[in-house]
């Protein structure tokens, strides 16, 4: 494989971009390769590598690269123009599609990212309850904003220590880490807290450092003890949404938050968050009530063409339902190979994300940190070499598509099994 020509854009990219790269993830050391080209499951690189694709944009690209519908709809829109600074229809059509699958959102807004969705998310709650303190699970990730770039400390409910310089301590402080299917650890923190947290913030399932799924009652539970105290319940469904079912993982696990948030599947592959709830909470939204939130770019058309395509293909092809049936199907391929080995590594996931951890199946954040990162990293490359893109660390989960034929699948397996081997 070879790799000169990412080689030598990097050393440019390194004096221009910190890390030489626009996010942190796709530093891949010791450069990343440059992609030229994106089509179905494949990537193709500026040295003429093509690549079989499971990290898939991080989530997004759920019909695969360049779907012809996709494409087609967002030209039409370009060339009606793409950004008028006024409300367009389209803006209503998709409102009225996603709050009709989704049982906790009456209302909502569009914004431009995942992380402008939970922020937003997060102000309504705090303006609503007029408390400053959240509640956030361990390993969560709700994008790159002060109040949720917060680690974990030791113990049930620490008061959160910032994970990036430049977060003030007073916004730190207000964050409360629990973990991860352990009810009792947000019935302690409610408790110690009564009457100062406005909102549990929490991916249904763990997307981010994972994928790690809820035990039996969890989120049920969560639900109980938010309601009991008047906490706002906010599902983060910015990979799980669109992914588990068309309405989340609130329909496939039956439990319904106070808001929700959006992202990734739903702009198609082009920015998009969305931020919604029930009705008394969105209202208090501006202009219809005192808490601000405002964009640009907020409904932006081509996004929105592109989010009703993709929702259009995933309803009238059924996709979800053939595609989370194949993840089934990989996943248990992928158990069956790693049992041969026998070294004790593990399969997870659910619909269309997957991954081998390098250890024990975790339950929570803790468990997970204990898996061999270098072992996957030193996988994760050869599975490169081998011509298949999965995610570079072992904390992202890996996603399936739409596109992904079974002769792709097939020649994965082939490289999983002879790479994991060596
Ligand atoms: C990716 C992600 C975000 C952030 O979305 P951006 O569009 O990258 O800002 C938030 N929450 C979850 C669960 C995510 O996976």
């Amino acid at each position: 494989m070879s790799s000169d020509a990412s080689s030598k854009l990097f050393e440019v990219a390194k004096r221009l971009m910190p890390g030489g790269v626009s996010s942190p993830v796709r530093a891949i050391s010791p450069y990343p390769f440059y992609v030229s080209r994106a089509e179905g499951p494949y990537l193709w690189d500026v040295d003429g590598n093509k690549l079989i694709d499971y990290c898939l944009a991080y989530g997004p690209m759920i019909l695969g690269h360049r779907h012809p519908e996709i494409m087609e709809r967002v030209v039409r829109q370009l060339e009606r123009g793409w950004l008028y600074g006024t409300p367009s229809e389209l803006e209503i059509r998709l409102a009225e599609r996603i709050a009709a699958l989704y049982p906790s959102i009456d209302m909502l807004r569009f914004v431009n990212t995942g992380t402008e969705a939970t922020m937003a998310a997060l102000r309504i709650a705090r303006g609503y309850t007029g408390r400053d303190r959240i509640v956030k699970v361990e390993g969560g990730f709700h994008g790159a904003h002060d109040s949720v770039l917060v680690k974990a400390g030791s113990g049930a409910t620490t008061l959160g220590i910032p994970d990036s310089l430049g977060v003030p301590k007073d916004t730190a402080k207000n964050t409360l880490l629990v973990p991860y299917n352990n009810l009792s650890a947000i019935e302690a923190a409610l408790t110690e807290f009564d009457g100062e947290v406005a909102a549990v913030i929490m991916e249904p399932v763990l997307g981010n450092i994972g994928p790690i799924l809820p035990e039996k009652g969890y989120l049920e539970g969560v639900r109980r003890l938010t309601k009991d105290q008047g906490v706002v319940l906010i599902f983060d469904e910015v990979i799980t949404g669109f992914r588990l079912s068309l309405g989340g993982a609130q329909t496939h696990y039956n439990v319904v938050p106070d808001m929700t948030t959006l992202g990734k599947i739903i702009g198609g592959g082009f920015p998009i968050g969305v931020v919604g709830g029930r009705r008394e909470l969105m209202e208090m939204v501006a202009p219809s009530g005192g808490i601000y939130q405002a964009g640009t770019f907020n409904g932006s058309p081509t996004s929105l063409a592109a989010g009703m395509a993709t929702l259009d293909v995933l309803e009238r092809e059924k996709v979800l339902e053939r595609l989370n049936s194949r993840g089934d199907n990989l996943r248990k391929a992928l158990s069956d190979i790693v049992e041969d080995l026998g070294l004790g590594y593990s399969v997870v996931g659910i619909a269309s994300m997957f991954k081998i951890f390098f250890g024990d199946a975790p339950k929570n954040y803790v468990e997970a940190l204990n898996c061999d990162k270098a072992g996957y990293f030193a996988f994760f490359r050869r599975m490169l070499k081998s011509g298949v893109f999965l995610p570079p660390s072992q904390f992202e989960t890996n996603f399936l598509s739409a596109a992904h034929s079974e002769d792709d699948i097939n020649q994965t397996l082939e490289a999983y099994k002879s790479n994991l081997r060596d």
